[in-house]
C-alpha cells in the first residue's frame, strides 16, 4: 500500500484529485507513496500566507521567533529515528547520510534560534551606523530593514528534503515572513513527514507554514511584489523559473541555488603522505561517497599537480575500492543507491559522456546490483585538463574527474574558473603565497573557498558541509544566489529602506542603539 502525501494549505490537509506521481524505495524499487497537488487554489494559498501568517509573525520579536525555531528543532529531533528510516527507504541514504540531512535541518533551526536571541526584542533591524547628511547633525540618515509583507515560496531539490526545507524556512521565519514549502517530488516523503510534525506541534502561528506535495501549478504566476522565491535545483530549472513573466513584471525577488562543478586543488608543496595530503584524499572520497555524490557542494573536478598524478591515482582508487555499496539499512554498507530511477539514468548517461573524453580509473556505468538505483563510485582521468566537458557537465552522483595541471596558482585559477561559477572550492596547501594568489584569483568565482593545511587539519569540517553561520551559494552557473551566513540570511526576506530626516526622529527611533527600545 502506498502513502498518499498530502499538502498543508489554508490551515488544512489537502488530498489531490488528479493523476499522482509515484515515489519509490530506492533500494527495492517498490512503490512507497504518491504525490498530487491538484485542486489547490494557489492564489488562496499565497493570500493565506500574506493575510494570516505574515501579520502573526511580524507581531513577534526576533527573539520570540527564535524561540519558535528552537522548539521546532526539538519537535523534529524527537522523531529522528522515524525520519532516518523514511530517508533510508525513499532517498536510499545510509544512517550517516540520513543524519547529515535530518540533523542538518534541526541544527540549522537551532542555529537560527540563537541568531534570533542575539537580535533580541526587536521587530526591525538598524542596518549600519547613522550618517550625517546636512550641514549639522539635524539632518540625519539611517538604513533599516523590515520584514517583507508577502509570502516566501521555497522550491527545494530532491537531495536534501529535510535540510533544504528547514535552512530556508529558518531564515524566512526569523526574518518574519511566512513560508510555502515545495520539496523535490522524488524524495518528498521525508519533507512531508517533517511538515506533519511541524503542523501537529502547533509551534508556528497559523499561515506561517504551508506545504505543497507535488506541482506548484500556477503559484509563480500569482506571486506579487512583496513575495519572494527561493529555489534550489538544477541550473536549467533555475533559468526557467527566473524568467517567469509574472516574476519579472512584479520584480519578485528571486534567489537561485543551482548546480556547480566544484573543484578541489592540490598545490605542489603538499608532501606525499603529509597531514594535508591525507586530508585531501579523505575529503575527495567523502564527497564522492556521501549521499552517493548527490550533494550540490560535492567535488566534481580534482586538480592535481602532474608530478604527483601516479601516487594520487593509486591512493584514490584504493580508497574508493573500500566503499561498500548496498542496502543502506545494513551496517556494513557505506554507500546507498541514488535517489531515483531518473537519477540513475542521468548519472549513467553523464558518466558515459565524461568517460568518452577521458579514461575510467574505477567504477563505471555498469549495473552494481540487480535491483535498486545503484552505481559504483567512479573516478575518471581527464586526457587533458583543457577538455571542455569536464568543466561543463555536472554528473550528480558519486563521480569525479582527475585533472592534472602544472601546479602554478595561475593555471589553477584559470582552469577552475572554467566551471563558470561554483558553490565551493577547496584548496590544499601550506604555501601562503600560493594560497593568497589562488584565493584572490578564485574568490570572484566562488561563494565559499575552503583552505586545507597542516595547521587546521585536526579541527576542520569537510568542504562539502554547509554551515549556517557562513554563506551558501555561488556566482554564475551556481545560480548567483546567497543563503544563510548567519543574520545575513535574513536580508533576502527583508526590505532595506533608507530613512532621511530630523535626527531626533530618525536616530531616536531607528538608530542602532535605539532599535530595541523603539520596538
Ligand atoms: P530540479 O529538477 O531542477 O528540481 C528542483 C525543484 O524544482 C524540484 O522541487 C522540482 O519539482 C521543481 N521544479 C521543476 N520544474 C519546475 C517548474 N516548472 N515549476 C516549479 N517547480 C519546478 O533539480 P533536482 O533534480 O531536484 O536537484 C538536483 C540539482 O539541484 C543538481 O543539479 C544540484 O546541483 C542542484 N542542487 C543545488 C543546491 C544548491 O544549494 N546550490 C543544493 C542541492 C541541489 P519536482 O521534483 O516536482 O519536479
Amino acid at each position: 500500500m502506498t502513502t498518499p502525501l498530502t499538502s498543508y494549505v489554508q490551515g488544512r490537509w489537502h488530498t489531490g484529485s488528479g493523476k499522482p506521481a509515484t515515489l519509490f524505495n530506492a533500494t527495492t524499487e517498490e512503490a512507497l507513496a504518491t504525490c498530487d497537488s491538484s485542486g489547490i487554489d494557489f492564489g488562496a494559498v499565497l493570500e493565506h500566507a500574506r493575510a494570516v501568517g505574515g501579520p502573526a509573525l511580524r507581531a513577534l520579536t526576533f527573539e520570540e521567533r527564535g524561540q519558535m525555531l528552537k522548539a521546532l528543532s526539538g519537535a523534529i529531533h524527537d522523531h529522528r529515528e522515524e525520519l532516518l528510516d523514511i530517508s533510508a527507504a525513499n532517498a536510499g541514504t545510509t544512517r550517516k547520510d540520513g543524519k547529515f540531512d535530518v540533523d542538518g535541518a534541526t541544527g540549522t533551526l537551532a542555529a537560527y534560534s540563537y541568531f534570533g536571541k542575539e537580535l533580541g526584542a526587536r521587530r526591525f533591524l538598524a542596518d549600519g551606523e547613522g550618517i550625517q547628511l546636512g550641514r549639522t547633525a539635524r539632518f540625519w540618515g539611517q538604513h533599516i530593514a523590515v520584514p517583507r509583507q508577502g509570502a516566501a515560496v521555497h522550491i527545494n531539490a530532491f537531495n536534501f528534503p529535510a535540510w533544504n526545507m528547514m535552512e530556508k524556512a529558518a531564515c524566512a521565519l526569523l526574518a518574519g515572513m511566512p513560508v510555502i514549502e515545495k520539496p523535490g517530488t522524488a524524495t518528498a516523503m521525508l519533507a512531508w513527514r517533517i511538515a506533519q510534525i511541524t503542523v501537529a506541534s502547533g509551534i508556528l502561528p497559523e499561515g506561517a507554514f504551508q506545504f505543497i506535495a507535488g506541482s506548484t501549478g500556477d503559484l509563480l504566476d500569482r506571486m506579487g511584489p512583496q513575495d519572494v522565491l527561493a529555489f534550489t535545483g538544477s541550473a536549467w530549472t533555475a533559468n526557467k523559473l527566473r524568467s517567469n513573466e509574472n516574476l519579472l513584471r512584479n520584480s519578485v525577488r528571486a534567489n537561485m541555488e543551482a548546480d556547480s562543478l566544484n573543484a578541489a586543488v592540490l598545490a605542489p608543496d603538499v608532501e606525499v603522505g603529509s597531514e594535508t595530503w591525507r586530508m585531501f584524499l579523505r575529503n575527495v572520497v567523502l564527497d564522492m561517497q556521501q549521499k552517493t555524490g548527490q550533494k550540490c557542494t560535492a567535488v566534481r573536478r580534482v586538480f592535481i599537480p602532474a608530478t604527483h598524478a601516479e601516487e594520487i591515482k593509486a591512493e584514490l582508487v584504493a580508497l574508493l575500492g573500500g566503499i561498500v555499496t548496498g542496502d543502506p539499512t545494513q551496517d556494513a554498507t557505506t554507500m546507498g543507491p541514488l535517489a531515483s530511477a531518473a537519477q540513475l539514468r542521468d548519472v549513467r548517461a553523464g558518466m558515459e559522456r565524461l568517460a568518452a573524453a577521458g579514461r575510467i580509473l574505477c567504477g563505471g556505468a555498469d549495473a552494481v546490483h540487480p535491483k535498486g538505483y545503484f552505481v559504483a563510485p567512479t573516478l575518471i582521468e581527464a586526457g587533458s585538463a583543457d577538455t571542455a566537458i569536464f568543466h561543463q557537465e555536472e554528473v550528480f552522483g558519486p563521480v569525479a574527474t582527475l585533472l592534472p595541471y602544472d601546479g602554478s596558482a595561475a593555471s589553477a585559477t584559470a582552469l577552475v574558473a572554467r566551471g563558470e561559477g561554483s558553490l565551493v572550492g577547496s584548496l590544499y596547501s601550506n604555501d601562503t603565497a600560493w594560497v593568497e594568489e589562488t584565493v584572490l584569483g578564485l574568490a570572484p568565482w566562488h561563494g565559499r573557498l575552503w583552505i586545507g593545511s597542516d595547521k587546521m587539519a585536526e579541527q576542520s569540517l569537510p568542504p562539502g558541509m554547509v554551515l549556517p553561520s557562513m554563506i551558501h551559494g555561488g556566482p554564475g552557473r551556481a545560480g548567483g544566489g546567497e543563503e544563510l551566513g548567519g543574520v545575513r540570511g535574513l536580508a533576502f526576506y527583508m526590505q532595506r529602506t533608507a530613512l532621511q530626516g530630523f535626527k531626533g526622529q530618525v536616530h531616536g527611533c531607528f538608530g542602532p542603539q535605539e532599535a530595541a527600545a523603539a520596538n
